[in-house]
């Protein structure tokens, strides 16, 4: 048996069974990564003895009789949120030599479940970006087909999970970098309620967006992590403090009762017709599985791109002031005085991605544009939450694609602003600060993957789940594998 090809749930029987131990999966899974690496390139940094060290604590608690739903399973973790000991890069060259002396939260929560960390996974920088090129480190392939991105800005993390290269992996969402990654490998990717998740030791990008969430091979396995990774924690003030269900729970048969909405008013004239023809035929399946369909309105959708690239950037451009040379991280040693060597830092330090939303978000904040840019902006941003407020009045669930296109070809969108418009569906979910899912729905002509995404009201991630979960297993998507 390939044992990195299971899932979290498939490899957990097998591990409370007894039938395998925790460092043959993770060496299987480590063999793997050795194999494909190369022509993926999803990973910054494998840490093979740390995580053979965490199969060996994993195995010794199963002898014991404890086996947690993530106990040995070997995961990966997009390299912007702080591993102890273990370089975190955010794929830039200002972070050169940054190892944090801490653990994010959600990695605390990984290791506490005994969960075996294989590496840290590849981006665009700092979160920046929808296809992972934007990373000073190196470009990961889609396993698709290794002529197109994979998505970003958590490409590593979705490449890798669809390659087998872990069994789940956890990624951000600021603006779509989990769901839109995942729609372009074939695998599910949830970006949890703005709050569900603590956000303590996660590089900042843009802080009233950022959301951490899982990526895995399957909405059970996606359950399964959220249910490790959500709660009140007192290092973030943003999480909410409020109970964790368990999420697997509503992993059952049935949508009977349960309202869908098909939103109205986003542009379909840039939607690719295999996208248009697989989301129309997921939508067939979701109401025959006894769900009632009707159309909704969401009138200023077409303007969370425009707003999105004020707000991210401008909140950016705060967030990203303190990469200065002076504490840590990369510094051009070459400058005389200290105004020089701010200077040279940042302009050699970052890529040419994060210098731009820099200087758009300084500019978007600077006295005299702020109401014109940003106050509108946040103005727009009200109308898009309650456009949604309303949406939710009347059904449990939106469902629309993830990207109006599958992979794009590597360098094909070297405009920014054709690389911008591809988060159009995904981006207002982080406005609003709504849950949303990516769940494989089928195949382009071209043999790649396509999204259906599920967006539901806050902390109504159980629906979401509920919704794909019953998708999941009316069809076969999810099974298939790309042939490396
Ligand atoms: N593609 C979006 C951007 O470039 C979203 C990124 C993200 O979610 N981190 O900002």
């Amino acid at each position: 048996m390939e044992l990195y090809r299971l899932t979290i749930h498939d490899a957990h029987e097998l591990l409370k069974k007894k039938e395998i131990s925790s460092r043959e999966l993770t060496e299987s899974v480590l063999d793997r990564i050795e194999a494909v690496e190369d022509r993926i390139g999803a990973y910054i940094t494998v840490t093979k003895d740390q995580a053979l060290a965490h199969a060996d604590v994993a195995d010794e608690s199963i002898k014991n009789g404890d086996c947690m739903p993530l106990t040995g399973i070997p995961l990966s973790i997009k390299d912007i949120i702080c591993t102890k000991g273990i370089p975190t890069t955010c794929a830039s060259k200002i972070l050169e030599g940054f190892v944090p002396t801490y653990d994010g939260t959600v990695v605390q929560k990984l290791k506490a479940a005994h969960a075996v960390i294989v590496g840290k996974t590849n981006l665009d920088e700092f979160g920046m970006g929808s296809s992972t090129e934007n990373s000073a480190t190196k470009k990961t392939r889609n396993p698709w087909d290794v002529a197109r991105i994979p998505g970003g800005s958590s490409g590593g993390s979705a490449a890798a999970a669809a390659a087998d290269m872990c069994i789940g992996s956890l990624g951000t969402d600021t603006g779509g970098s989990i769901r839109q990654p995942a729609s372009h490998c074939g695998v599910v990717g949830l970006k949890p309620t703005y709050g569900r998740v603590s956000r303590f030791g996660l590089v900042a990008f843009a802080s009233s967006l950022d959301q951490i969430g899982p990526i895995a091979k399957d909405v059970t396995d996606a359950a399964l992590l959220l249910n490790v990774i959500s709660g009140h924690d007192p290092s973030d003030s943003t999480s909410v403090p409020r109970g964790v269900p368990d999420y697997t729970k509503v992993l059952v048969s049935g949508l009977k009762g349960v309202t869908v909405g098909i939103p109205t008013g986003y542009d379909k004239e840039g939607i690719d017709p295999d996208v248009a023809d697989a989301i129309q035929k997921a939508v067939k399946v979701i109401e025959g599985l006894g769900a009632t369909c009707r159309e909704v309105i969401l009138p200023h959708a077409e303007y969370s791109v425009a707003v999105y690239y004020l707000i991210a950037p401008a909140e950016a451009s705060s967030n990203l002031a303190r990469y200065d040379g002076v504490k840590y991280g990369f510094r051009d040693k070459s400058s005389e005085d200290l105004l020089q060597m701010y200077r040279s830092t940042r302009s050699t330090g970052l890529g040419t991605e994060v210098q731009r939303r820099i200087i758009l978000g300084t500019y978007a904040l600077s006295a005299g544009y702020y109401d014109a840019y940003y106050g509108k902006a946040s103005q727009v941003r009200t109308l898009i939450m309650e456009d949604y407020k309303k949406a939710f009045e009347a059904c449990d669930v939106l469902l629309t694609p993830v990207a109006p296109t599958p992979a794009f070809r590597l360098g094909e969108k070297e405009e920014p602003l054709a690389m911008y418009l591809s988060d159009i569906f995904t981006i207002s979910a982080n406005l609003a600060g709504i849950p949303g899912i990516s769940v494989p729905c089928g195949f382009s002509r071209e043999g790649l993957p396509v999204g259906l995404q599920i967006l539901a009201n806050h902390f109504n991630e159980e629906k979401l789940l509920k919704v794909a979960y019953n998708f999941e297993q009316a069809t076969d998507h999810h099974t298939q594998r790309p042939k490396l």
